[in-house]
């Protein structure tokens, strides 16, 4: 530990008490490393605030002794934004003890929710009050509404609610200075120039630390109803969006399932079983509410789905009879990850084309990487109706070690984001750029882009104590400072 490290973490637990810095080496071990378990961090202790007032201590003592901060909500991020770096020389900001929901309402569609909630609990409280917060995710039972914020998380039903950034109303901030942004008002309209609250969506910590959020509600799900239908390809489940769309406003969710990830599923997870029973190269997720108790959703969808098989649209579809079949088919699409991490090692790619290019990205760009890499197998998975995909090349059989992501996996993955690029698409649909992406962001972004990105991140912390190596970096060679 550095000397500036010790006199920040001394002074914190001096004027936080206890409960505000953890320095026990074991309760520190499991927030160092990335969801995935790719990148493995330290830190000499994690400072843990529990309100926005502590969180400006913190911010101003850091910046006072030149240590850089890493802010950390649930750990799920998929782009390693909340892992420190390796040599100890940042310190774990973690929001999770700010996990109070400081208002629900109804009249106003609003709830204001501290960055350490868990999404989980937003969802409950909402419900409370006949509302509803519509962002989900396979994560929800432990990724927090400040990490959520700041990767401009995305999800199940962006279809038809948008990602956070549709979603937020708000922010209240602590910025590198100390200074307070306060934008949790909620106001609909509000024209004072740069939207602050925009700019710290999607920020990955690099401009300041979110300490709450204004979050937009929507009147409760009455009724839902889930289905399982099989196509004999991404252009045929396209079709089936496009034939849902025209004759209804209730699909909300809407996924692809490869036939591949279903095996991995049913191998892996235990207590899954396939929903249909004929073969189906791809299946499709489908979701349908309503907040109109008098409306039979059910029966909605299940003509609709009777229709696309009259019309050779879907091979065969099943509805869900019952929620606890519901929620057994949305288990197969969420554990899809966790079922690749289980099989071996997994290059993911989350990536964005147009929602019309997508079946042909699909299929065109497994074959390519399948056939420029003997032995991967590449599949997307996800969010169709976004035009976002989870883009994912599995290591050949018997490969060992993670040394594999290091050598042929970086080639792997610059050349899938090569393809991306070309079909004119993101490299990152809705996880972020964390250090994972960095230095790929630099190289496939136009010079504006990146010129804008180092304005903006100089313009807020020239210093680069807030969360440095992450997303951009004001060195040009994305060397961390
Ligand atoms: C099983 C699973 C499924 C997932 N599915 C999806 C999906 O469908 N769509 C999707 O978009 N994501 C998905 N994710 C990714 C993940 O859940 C989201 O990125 C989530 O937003 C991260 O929240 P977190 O609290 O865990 O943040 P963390 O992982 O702790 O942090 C993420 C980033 O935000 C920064 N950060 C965290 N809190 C703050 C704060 N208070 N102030 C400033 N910066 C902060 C961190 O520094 C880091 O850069 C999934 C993850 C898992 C594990």
């Amino acid at each position: 530990m550095t000397e500036a490290e010790q006199a920040l973490i001394t002074e914190a637990g001096r004027q936080l008490g206890p409960k505000g810095v953890i320095a026990d080496p074991q309760e520190i071990a499991p927030w160092v490393s990335d969801w995935r378990g790719r990148v493995h961090g330290a830190s000499p202790a994690i400072l843990a605030p529990a309100s926005t007032e502590e969180v400006v201590t913190i911010v101003k003592l850091a910046a006072a002794h030149r240590v850089p901060l890493v802010p950390q909500g649930g750990n799920t991020g998929m782009a390693a934004g909340a892992t420190p770096a390796a040599d100890g020389s940042q310190v774990l900001l973690s929001l999770r003890r700010m996990n109070r929901i400081r208002s629900v309402s109804a009249e106003n569609r609003l709830a204001v929710a501290e960055a350490g909630v868990v999404l989980a609990t937003l969802h409950d409280a909402a419900n409370e009050v006949g509302m509803r917060f519509p962002l989900t995710l396979g994560a929800r039972g432990s990724c927090t509404i400040g990490g959520l914020t700041s990767t401009n998380a995305g999800g199940t039903q962006v279809l038809k609610f948008g990602t956070m950034r549709a979603l937020v109303a708000g922010v209240e901030a602590v910025l590198p200075d100390g200074s307070v942004h306060d934008g949790l008002t909620g106001l609909k309209k509000d024209n004072r120039g740069y939207s602050l609250d925009q700019l710290l969506i999607g920020a990955e910590g690099t401009l300041g630390v979110v300490t709450a959020v204004a979050l937009r509600l929507v009147p409760a799900v009455a009724a839902r109803a889930v289905a399982w239908a099989g196509v004999d390809s991404p252009l045929r489940a396209l079709d089936l969006l496009r034939f849902l769309d025209a004759r209804t406003t209730a699909v909300e969710g809407f996924e692809l399932v490869p036939q591949d990830s279903l095996d991995l599923v049913l191998r892996h997870v235990p207590g899954t079983r396939a929903p249909l029973l004929g073969e189906h190269a791809w299946h499709v997720l489908v979701e349908a509410t309503t907040p109109d108790s008098s409306h039979d959703i059910t029966a909605e969808l299940e003509q609709l789905l009777a229709a696309a098989l009259q019309e050779g649209i879907i091979g065969d579809a099943v509805l869900a009879s019952s929620e606890a079949q519901a929620e057994a088919f949305w288990k197969i699409r969420d554990t899809i990850s966790e079922a690749e991490r289980a099989e071996g090692q997994t290059l993911a790619h989350d990536i964005s084309v147009a929602v019309g290019d997508m079946p042909r990205f699909l299929t065109e760009g497994a074959k390519t990487v399948e056939a420029r890499f003997p032995g991967t197998r590449a599949a997307g998975f996800g969010h169709l109706g976004d035009g976002n995909v989870h883009f994912h090349v599995r290591a050949p059989t018997g490969t060992d070690g993670p040394s594999w992501y290091e050598g042929e996996g970086h080639v792997i993955s610059a050349f899938v984001h090569d393809l991306v690029v070309a079909a004119g698409g993101s490299i990152s649909a809705e996880h972020g750029i964390g250090q994972l992406k960095r230095d790929e962001l630099a190289r496939l972004s136009s010079p504006a882009r990146m010129m804008a990105l180092r304005a903006i991140k100089r313009a807020f912390d020239s210093r680069e104590l807030m969360n440095p190596g992450k997303l951009v970096t004001l060195a040009p060679d994305g060397a961390t400072p």
